[in-house]
């Protein structure tokens, strides 16, 4: 499927969250079983080129592919989880938002020392929520240097904020 096929996919909803934002959204494409289909193996390549010995994807989205990815590799998935979810003692980072700031936490038993994850998200804005999840995963002994994506919104510099943060941003569409 070609990048104009995923993007035809990808439905826009305007003034979500808030006004004036044009929210990118996958329900549709992951409604789309040739879309789905197409969307994880594009990301199982992007990771496995990469040397993916596990995927990590943040909660909510980043589950729905990192995990497919995961299982398309048969690699292990990590979840990067919202605080307060895990049952277990957690390392966490804290990341600035537009509006504040939020808090990411992993089981850090869940990650091998020196393993190389593959980071996995529907979507990178300004990049500071993977850049976040790439430190966390480093604190936990892991090389992260690289960051796979279905959507990347190039005018919001996340491709370079990532660059800054030590890993290569790839992504299906733009
Ligand atoms: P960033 O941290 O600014 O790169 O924002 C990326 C995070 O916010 C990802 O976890 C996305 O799922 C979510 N996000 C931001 N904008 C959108 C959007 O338009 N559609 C879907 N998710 C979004």
């Amino acid at each position: 499927m070609t990048a104009d096929e995923l993007k035809g996919l990808i439905r826009t909803v305007p003034d979500f969250p808030a006004r004036g934002i044009q929210f990118r959204d996958i329900t549709t494409l992951i409604g789309n079983g040739p879309g789905l289909r197409a969307a994880v193996g594009q990301l199982a390549c992007i990771a496995r080129e990469a040397g993916a010995e596990a995927i990590a994807g943040m909660e909510a989205r980043g589950f729905i592919f990192g995990a497919a990815v995961a299982v398309e590799l048969q690699l292990g998935f990590v979840p990067v989880r919202k605080p307060g979810k895990l049952p277990v003692e957690t390392i966490g980072i804290e990341y600035a938002l537009e509006y504040g700031s939020d808090r990411l936490e992993i089981d850090p038993a869940s990650v091998g020392q020196g393993q190389r994850i593959v980071v996995v998200d529907d979507l990178i804005a300004t990049g500071g929520t993977a850049c976040a999840a790439a430190q966390l995963l480093r604190k936990a002994g892991a090389v992260v240097e690289d960051a796979a994506f279905v959507i990347d919104l190039p005018d919001l510099g996340g491709a370079a904020a990532l660059r800054e943060c030590g890993a290569a941003v790839h992504a299906l569409v733009d």
